[in-house]
């Protein structure tokens, strides 16, 4: 495979981290497993040549992220705006990690705009925005922390992989990958999944950490989504499950319960689209997850306000969730040739 970090490619980089520099990471709003992995990945390289980094985020996170070397320095913006701002203004740089359009660091997009920080993206996401000073986009990596990797190993500092930085990295390669089974993990992937499983990242305990938290009332209402609440449309190739506003409260729904429930939908033999669906905060949420060529994130943008990637996409509507799935419901005939 061709290098995707050539050495000449990150040489302004180079240059601009040859003295220490005032540094802020940051990720898209509701961060997951890989823009958490990527940015404290990141962030525990960055330390090691004497920057002064902080890693905020627009909102918090799933306590099953909150294991990772760097967590307890993490800054997020909600809780704390002021400091933020003022990390954000006097910053020399801001890294972006994991999204490809400003507006989606949420109420952090205006402080980073007007910020004179030079402006670094890295991200795996398809048509980034052109509000970077350096962009390094590569929509065919599985993940932002597998660039990272790719990133340090460019800068010539293998040497820096620490198990931190390593733990870090392996979190959001393994999260975006849905453990390592998505047609974008490549054999390249696998080689630097084992390197840093070299650099001391232990595979079974960081499954353990972030798959094996589940509450008792998170898995009844996964019961709930099974049992009583999946949709299947053999005509479409299609399933979908959703919950209301009321049934999250009654399963005392804490961020990260639904993580994934999509993907049960997906398992099913023949379907090729799968959608979940919860109402929060006055909107409906929505998940998408698609097999072989169907293309969610079109759908996603084109009917929800939202996108992704092909397979794995995200969207919302302002509607009641009964009139959000009976929309859904109305647009399936449109992409029936490409389900069935
Ligand atoms: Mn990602």
């Amino acid at each position: 495979m061709e290098q995707r970090f050539q050495v000449k490619l990150i040489a302004p980089i180079k240059i601009l981290l040859r003295e220490e520099k005032k540094i802020v990471i940051t990720t898209h709003h509701r961060p997951d497993g890989d823009a958490i992995g990527s940015s404290l990945g990141l962030y525990n390289y960055l330390i090691q040549k004497n920057h002064n980094v902080h890693v905020i985020v627009p909102s918090d996170y799933p306590s099953f992220l909150k294991w990772m070397p760097g967590n307890a320095a993490v800054i997020n913006y909600e809780k704390d705006a002021e400091k933020s701002n003022q990390l954000i203004a006097e910053a020399d740089l801001v890294f972006c990690l994991d999204f490809n359009w400003i507006k989606r660091i949420d109420k952090m997009e205006a402080p980073v705009r007007d910020s004179k920080a030079i402006k670094i993206l890295i991200d795996h996401h398809l048509e980034p925005e052109n509000a970077f000073d350096h962009s390094y986009s590569f929509p065919d990596a599985c993940s932002t922390s597998e660039l990272i990797y790719e990133f340090i190993i460019a800068m010539e500092d293998k040497s820096l992989i620490n198990k931190s930085v390593a733990e870090c990295l392996y979190a959001g390669i393994m999260t975006d990958t849905a453990s390592f089974r998505f047609a974008s993990m490549k054999a390249e992937t696998h080689r630097t999944v084992a390197k840093l499983m070299e650099a001391g990242a232990v595979n079974y305990k960081i499954h353990e950490l972030v798959y094996d938290t589940n509450t008792e009332s998170r898995l009844r209402m996964l019961g709930h989504c099974l049992k009583d609440k999946l949709v299947v449309l053999p005509d479409y190739n299609t399933a979908y499950i959703s919950l209301s506003a009321q049934e999250l409260d009654y399963y005392h729904f804490e961020s990260g319960d639904t993580e994934g429930i999509v993907n049960y939908a997906l398992s099913i033999n023949k379907i090729m689209l799968a959608a979940f669906f919860s109402q929060k905060d006055g909107e409906v949420r929505i998940s998408f997850r698609s097999k072989d060529d169907f293309p969610a994130n079109e759908l996603a943008k084109k009917y929800f306000e939202g996108g992704g990637h092909k397979n794995a996409a995200g969207g919302r509507s302002l509607l009641s969730l009964d009139d959000t799935l009976k929309k859904f419901l109305e647009i399936l005939p449109e992409y029936k040739t490409l389900l069935v």
